[in-house]
């Protein structure tokens, strides 16, 4: 039976993750770090098929013992301050998660057992303001915040493992993914939560910063299975997961109103908001995942709209139920 640790497993991916690795029959370990109130909301379903152990990514002596006590055959390091915005809030502690972080755990597989695969959550936030359209695992970085900045210092300290310890370490560049279970600060979950919420009559107004940013918006569900693919190879390598098609903040609003019956969207939004606008912006991202696709075999399955559809479904239920 083969076993893997993955940290981040309360966030969005770490639950799908987990989900995945137990149907291939991994004995699956989850990282996590304590809470006054611990927040098992995404993986109360998987919470009997899963072992959580406790560690910190700003704890050394804490990775190292997860990693002794679950003697994983793979490490899934999805732990991060994920949030672009807060990143200019917390620089110093976006750096020390997301940043150092990574040499953390590398040097806890280092130390403990180098034959241990190992995934880092890498993400088009590296690209930035682009230099090139689109983006593949070959365009030059020019990350837009201490959050992309801190992903690019992972991305290649992670190279760095593989090429000074021969480990085997991947870097997926992932263009931003969503689900149900993303967390409410990012764009698309503020939309479709409070389009649910007016449809339901339980809110009036949407504030949201520019409407004009473009992103290629793919399901995490889906892109969970690019990681595993990753460390299922002969070789360790980089990839650029994608669906290869953008869209507007904009048109993910209108598309998210569309699913509820709501044509006069534009009653319901204040745009340009100062508080959700950046002090620097990354304004058009779209993917090139050729390589995934021709070395793995993966593609995405979920498009734009189901995507949509399915955050606006999963957002009623919830909001009805309350
Ligand atoms: P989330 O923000 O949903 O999850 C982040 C996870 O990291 C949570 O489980 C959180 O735990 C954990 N965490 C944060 N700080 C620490 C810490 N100090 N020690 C231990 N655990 C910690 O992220 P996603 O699931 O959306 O993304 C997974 C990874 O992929 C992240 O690294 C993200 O930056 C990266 N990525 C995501 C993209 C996306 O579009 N979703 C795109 C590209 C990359 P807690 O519950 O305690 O807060
Ligand atoms: P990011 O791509 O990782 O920064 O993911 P987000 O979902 O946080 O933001 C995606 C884009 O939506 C960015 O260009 C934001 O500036 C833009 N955006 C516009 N209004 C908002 C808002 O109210 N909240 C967030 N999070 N983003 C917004």
């Amino acid at each position: 039976m083969k076993s893997a640790l993955i940290t981040g497993i309360t966030g969005q991916d770490g639950p799908y993750l987990a989900e995945l690795l137990i149907s291939k029959g991994y004995k699956v370990y989850g990282l996590v770090r304590r809470l006054s109130t611990p927040n098992m909301e995404n993986i109360q379903h998987i919470y009997d098929k899963i072992e959580l152990l406790s560690g910190d990514l700003l704890d050394q002596g804490s990775l190292t013992d997860a990693i002794k006590n679950s003697k994983p055959d793979e490490v899934y390091n999805l732990a991060a301050q994920s949030f672009v915005k807060a990143s200019w809030d917390q620089p110093v502690l976006t750096g020390e998660f997301t940043a150092l972080g990574v040499t953390r755990i590398l040097e806890a597989i280092r130390t403990v057992d180098p034959k241990i695969k190992f995934y880092q959550a890498s993400s088009s936030e590296m690209f930035g303001k682009v230099t090139e359209t689109p983006q593949k695992e070959t365009t030059r970085f020019h990350p837009r915040s201490p959050y992309g900045v801190a992903k690019v210092y992972g991305h290649y300290i992670t190279l760095n493992y593989r090429e000074s310890y021969n480990i085997f370490a991947c870097s997926g560049i992932l263009f931003n993914h969503e689900s149900p279970r993303r967390g409410i600060e990012f764009v698309t979950r503020k939309i479709t939560n409070a389009v649910a919420r007016i449809s339901l009559g339980k809110q009036n107004k949407l504030e949201l910063g520019s409407l004009e940013p473009k992103r290629d918006w793919g399901f995490s569900g889906d892109y969970v299975e690019a990681m595993w693919l990753m460390l299922q190879q002969e070789k360790a390598d980089d990839y650029v997961i994608a669906t290869g098609e953008n869209h507007s903040v904009k048109e993910f609003v209108q598309e998210a109103f569309k699913v509820v019956g709501i044509s006069d969207w534009e009653k319901y939004v204040v745009a340009n908001e100062p508080k959700h606008m950046r002090p620097a912006e990354v304004d058009y991202l779209i993917g090139d995942a050729s390589k995934a696709q021709k070395v793995l075999g993966w593609k995405p399955k979920t498009s734009f709209k189901e995507l949509v559809e399915m955050m606006v479904k999963a957002d009623l239920e919830r909001e009805q139920n309350k």
